[in-house]
């Protein structure tokens, strides 16, 4: 078979520990066998970070906005522990967080389903995405502890020298705690335009909830941006993608979720995500099993496996200990930024073969060829626990059979 050609090169954000491990194996045996692969390299791993002062990070980031696709690779976010580990300069911030911030995008998570791994819901037939907004609410709060009788008042000081003040609460003698939460009209309309863009590159239908009969002008305001983006700018392109946009209450979105068949994106106020995505990711099985996209509202596209660098199983790995890490979420992270491109520069041979690439990653589990972590989470009663190196050349193999 002849290598596919590629025309812009794919955004390639190198890692950390046992994904790192993983990432080279990935390539080695199911792409660069296939492919002509065409990456711009940025190796993300702590110590050229910590080389080059983040700079490389950062640089990841403008390459991203200005092709458009990356695949990340998981990286170390330091602590105290990797700073001596590590020998850092500083306690650099996480990539993730910078990344996110310079593309402003929404990071989406959808669990990968095979038979045999089946959600802890029975209804849950197709995967449930949820998408986060990151900024603001309850996590840039500003909060005081009241001692005793206080009266408290929200303050807005305007440009002009106007003020606008409300009572909060008059406390008693026992005082109590108080919070300042914020969000911004403009942080709320990227979310949502991400959101609308995802569905649409999805084709999966778009579920929002806040509790606005509660808060009439707080989580109101979330409700009508979205509403007000839906309508000035996707209503047309949904409806001709026969897909729909669906607002309801939290709580009557929580009830209906649990209810459904899954396959729709969620999207989640900060808090809600935060909770929300833990409990879909534990419901479908794995970790190992998620995939994330962050989405920017310009139409960016930055993939990555949902989970960390496995820093247990890189250990044993030093020692040369045999390690069975699943390196399922970031072959999709790779095959969910190839198909991409493969889109948007008109190759169909490299959508097609990502699509078969996941294919094969699904028949070699559903054969029962699978990573220890899923041996002890399936149904199936025969299978064959791999190593991390031996998964991925049984998908080789599979994948082969196909091409
Ligand atoms: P982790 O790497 O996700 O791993 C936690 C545990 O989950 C592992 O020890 C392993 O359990 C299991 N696990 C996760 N992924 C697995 C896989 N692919 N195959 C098999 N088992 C898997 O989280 P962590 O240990 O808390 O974090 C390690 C480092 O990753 C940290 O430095 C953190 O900053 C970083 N991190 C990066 C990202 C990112 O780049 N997106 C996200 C999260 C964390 P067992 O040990 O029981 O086998
Ligand atoms: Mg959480």
């Amino acid at each position: 078979m002849e290598k596919i050609t590629m025309k812009t090169p794919l955004v390639e954000m190198d890692g950390d520990e046992m994904t790192r491990i993983l990432w080279k194996m990935i390539k080695d045996e199911l792409l660069l066998p296939f492919i002509e692969l065409k990456t711009e390299y940025y190796d993300l791993g702590l110590k050229n970070r910590n080389d080059t002062d983040d700079r490389v990070t950062v640089d990841s980031a403008e390459a991203a906005a200005k092709y458009g696709v990356a695949v990340k690779c998981a990286t170390i976010t330091p602590n105290a522990a990797r700073v001596k580990e590590y020998d850092l300069k500083k306690m650099w911030k996480s990539p993730n967080g910078t990344i996110r911030s310079i593309l402003n995008g929404t990071v989406f998570r959808t669990p990968i389903i095979v038979k045999g791994i089946e959600p802890c819901v029975r209804n849950w037939k197709q995967p449930i995405t949820i998408a986060r907004h990151a900024y603001g609410d309850v996590y840039s709060n500003s909060e005081l502890r009241v001692e005793g009788r206080a009266k408290a008042e929200l303050l807005v000081t305007k440009e002009d020298g106007g003020e606008e003040r409300i009572l909060i609460h008059e406390f008693d003698n026992r005082g109590g705690v108080l919070q300042g939460i914020h969000n911004l009209t403009s942080s709320i309309e990227d979310f949502a335009r991400s959101c609308f863009e995802y569905a649409l590159d999805q084709k999966k239908d778009l579920w929002f909830g806040a509790k606005d009969t509660i808060s009439k002008i707080y989580d109101h305001h979330f409700k009508d941006v979205f509403n007000e983006v839906y309508e000035k700018e996707y209503k047309k392109k949904f409806e001709e993608a026969g897909i729909e946009y669906f607002y309801s209450l939290i709580d009557d979105i929580v009830a209906r979720i649990m209810k459904s068949k899954g396959g729709m994106i969620w999207a989640c106020k900060n808090y809600d995500g935060d909770v929300m995505s833990d409990m879909i990711s534990s419901a479908f099985g794995s970790l190992a099993m998620m995939t994330s996209v962050l989405v920017s509202p310009a139409g960016v596209y930055e993939y990555e496996a949902a989970h960390g660098t496995v820093q247990r199983h890189y250990y044993k790995y030093l020692k040369g200990e045999e390690t069975s890490t699943n390196s399922v979420a970031t072959i999709f992270a790779w095959t969910g930024a190839l198909k991409k491109r493969g889109e948007l520069d008109g190759i169909p041979e490299l959508v097609r073969f990502a699509g078969k690439l996941e294919q094969s990653v699904i028949e070699t589990i559903e054969s029962g060829y699978m990573t220890k972590d899923l041996t002890l989470i399936t149904t199936m009663e025969e299978t064959v626990t791999l190593n991390s190196l031996d998964f991925i050349k049984a998908v080789r193999k599979t994948l082969e059979n196909y091409l």
